[in-house]
């Protein structure tokens, strides 16, 4: 620890952000670089407690505590305080294939379980972290390192969202012939096709899907697995398979109405949006556009948020967010404790951006949909709710009760769901007969991600149900280290 007392001397800095109304102009990332000295500054402000939280990475009450890579945190924020950059980004690349995803996505789990943070301002990991990798790849010290050896094991990877990706970056490290799947037109998954360009560029994806490749991956687009290749096919071809194809079932709405036309999945406008944004500045339209529409998006998460920011850059008219549970509290409650994840109140970034545009934030909290209602030409004109109250039933489960005379109509020519996803969505875990869990999640033991198949590893979203990037790093890293054991009898990965 270079500074002693630096938590004590200086105060908790983030990133700046480009204001909210000079950036729903474009599509460019909107946080921008703090200065070197101030990182400096942050990086001393790590006590070294002693024992760090921070890279525990453990699930506590169901939420992740710590840094799920198992990020050597106080080891590069000393670096980076004592200006050693180099060493910092050889450090950081020793847990995490792409800190530059997590730099710019991560929620920071680390930060809420930060020691600092216990009765302070958490330490600014998430952006140092960003720092690190970015200043690498600024001086060019990131470059393509293929392995020295071949072991002649093939193996093919099916999907190429984090998890795919982080496992075909281990197992290529281990000297396997890799090929990764994908049957979209481009290679990241959700980095890709669902977290938007203004959270993350994808050229950011692209600079690293290129490393990849210059390393040995070979990357295969527009080949679904189990439907224009067969799964058994992939079997003979391959002497290994890690699945990690993601789990984007979107959870459906189906009340009143649901037909007329102007109700989308989150996925399928997200996806429409960046497509047409990459190939042609949306020039082709062939985008779902919220230009000068009521918007009505119907999910508080992080995908709904997401819908919110890219309908406020299209144009629309209006956008209200609706959440069912209730406004969290502005500060951690008794039964949330430090090091959990703190569930409190946060404006984030299309939040932020509807409340400098219509004066408010867009969310609605305890409200349910109760039908569509749609024009003579089948379109739709608006949407019907009820608010709700979550009341203890008889088992003492907690249930959704409407309050009497709460109803309200809202005006709506775009409705976009964002309730959460149902698990993989495929016929590949049929045609290679691996079993489900109870979440119809591909079966496999966490730590060991083998399924019931001889030789096929699941890993990600697909099994553990949709989450987050740096846990698909995390597990696309450890499934490489199992499918390593099992193609060589013993592994070095780790
Ligand atoms: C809109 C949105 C925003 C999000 N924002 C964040 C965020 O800000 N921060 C964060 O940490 N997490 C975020 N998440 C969650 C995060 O993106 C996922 O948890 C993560 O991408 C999962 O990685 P994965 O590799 O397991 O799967 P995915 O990223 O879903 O990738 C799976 C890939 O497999 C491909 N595939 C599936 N089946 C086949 C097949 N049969 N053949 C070939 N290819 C196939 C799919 O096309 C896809 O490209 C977000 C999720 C969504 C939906
Ligand atoms: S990956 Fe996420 S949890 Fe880990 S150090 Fe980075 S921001 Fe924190």
């Amino acid at each position: 620890m270079g500074k002693p007392t630096g938590f004590i001397d200086y105060e908790r800095q983030t990133a700046t952000e480009r204001p909210p109304l000079e950036r729903i102009g474009d599509w460019k990332e909107f946080v921008q670089k703090l200065p070197k000295e101030e990182l400096q500054t942050q990086g001393s402000r790590c006590m070294d407690c002693g024992i760090p939280f921070c890279h525990t990475g453990k699930l506590i009450a169901g939420m992740a505590s710590g840094c799920p890579i198992n990020n050597l945190i106080p080891e590069w924020n000393d670096l980076v305080y004592r200006g050693l950059w180099r060493e910092a980004l050889d450090r950081l690349h020793k847990t995490n294939n792409f800190p530059e995803f997590t730099g710019r996505v991560c929620p920071a789990p680390c930060e809420g379980s930060c020691t600092v943070g216990l009765n302070g301002s958490p330490v600014t990991i998430k952006s140092i972290e960003k720092s690190i990798v970015d200043k690498g790849f600024d001086e060019g010290w990131i470059t393509p390192q293929p392995p020295a050896v071949r072991t002649g094991k093939k193996v093919a990877v099916i999907g190429s969202g984090p998890s795919g990706l982080a496992a075909a970056a281990q197992l290529n490290k281990a000297g396997h012939t890799v090929t990764v799947f994908e049957r979209a037109d481009r290679i990241g998954g959700l980095l890709m096709y669902g977290i938007p360009n203004m959270k993350l560029d994808k050229s950011i994806v692209q600079r690293r899907v290129d490393l990849l490749a210059e390393e040995g991956v070979t990357f295969r687009t527009g080949i679904e697995v189990g439907v224009n290749y067969d799964a058994k096919q992939l079997r003979s071809d391959f002497d290994a398979i890690v699945l990690c194809g993601g789990a984007t079932k979107a959870r459906d709405l189906p009340i009143e109405g649901r037909e007329f036309e102007g109700i989308h999945p989150a996925m399928e406008f997200l996806r429409r949006n960046t497509k047409s944004l990459l190939d042609s500045n949306h020039e082709d339209g062939a985008h779902i556009s919220a230009a000068g529409k009521d918007v009505i998006v119907i999910g508080g998460g992080d995908t709904g948020t997401d819908c919110v920011g890219t309908s406020i850059r299209h144009g629309c008219r209006s956008v209200v967010q609706f959440e069912i549970m209730a406004k969290p509290p502005l500060e951690r409650t008794a039964s949330n404790p430090w090091p959990e994840w703190p569930k409190v109140y946060k404006l984030d970034y299309g939040q932020e951006e509807a409340a400098a545009l219509y004066g408010d934030d867009p969310r609605e909290y305890l409200i349910s949909t109760k039908k569509f209602v749609g024009d003579e030409n089948g379109k739709l004109k608006e949407l019907h709710t009820v608010r709700i109250e979550w009341q203890k039933d008889a088992q003492g489960r907690f249930s959704p009760v409407e309050v009497p005379g709460s109803e309200k109509v809202y005006p709506a020519q775009l409705v976009l769901l964002a309730m959460g996803f149902m698990g993989p969505e495929n016929p590949l875990l049929e045609q290679l007969g691996v079993e489900r869990d109870e979440r119809s999640n591909a079966k496999a033991e966490y730590g060991k991600y083998a399924t019931n198949v001889d030789g096929v590893f699941a890993a990600g979203d697909m099994r553990r149900g949709q989450s987050l990037v740096v846990w698909a790093i995390n597990e696309g890293r450890e499934a490489a280290r199992e499918c390593d054991r099992y193609l060589m009898g013993h592994t070095n990965l780790p």
